[in-house]
């Protein structure tokens, strides 16, 4: 397990959450990442090893953006890579979902939501949550609260999350 860190403020975010990262760098992690949402539109950026490169990663590539989160990853389920790094997008990559825990029943929810139609991009236990809250954004009309709250009911496990949507 590792670290998690939100921001929404009146500045710019990227700066609060690799500065909030690193302070739970002691935490231990194999990868890191943010995603910020500027005018409606949604940025991310990660990379495996360590946040100092994920710095250097943002200044090549700079996102933007006054709400935002961030994730150090400890992986448990799928190997330290780009595409298993958090955060992870939905189909649409309208919405993010970073997590600490474990997913225990992801398995099955991955083969179920594959079954209806819904492409993945890791191999985390992760990212059934970015599908599962995409499919009741769509029955909730874009209530992103409501729509975690469903999603959750269906996961078993151990998890901490931060959701942030272009909605
Ligand atoms: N189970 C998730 C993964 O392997 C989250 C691990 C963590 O807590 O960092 O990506």
């Amino acid at each position: 397990m590792c670290g998690i860190f939100g921001y929404t403020g009146a500045k710019e975010a990227v700066p609060f959450l690799v500065e909030g990262l690193k302070r739970l760098e002691y935490r231990g992690y194999d990868s890191a990442g943010v995603a910020t949402i500027e005018k409606g539109k949604l940025f991310v950026s990660k990379c495996v090893g360590k946040i100092l490169e994920l710095e250097t990663a943002l200044q090549q590539k700079p996102i933007k953006g006054m709400l935002g989160i961030g994730h150090t990853r400890w992986a448990t389920h799928g190997q330290p890579s780009h595409k298993n790094s958090h955060p992870h997008e939905d189909c649409k990559s309208e919405l993010v979902v970073v997590h600490n825990g474990i997913i225990e029943n992801y398995l099955e929810l991955r083969v179920e939501l594959i079954r209806r139609g819904h492409l993945f991009k890791s191999s985390t236990d992760t990212e059934v949550l970015s599908h599962l809250i995409e499919e009741q954004m769509q029955k909730k009309q874009g209530d992103l609260t409501h729509a975690v709250r469903l999603a959750l009911h269906q996961v078993r496990g151990s998890y901490a999350i931060a959701v942030i949507s272009e909605h």
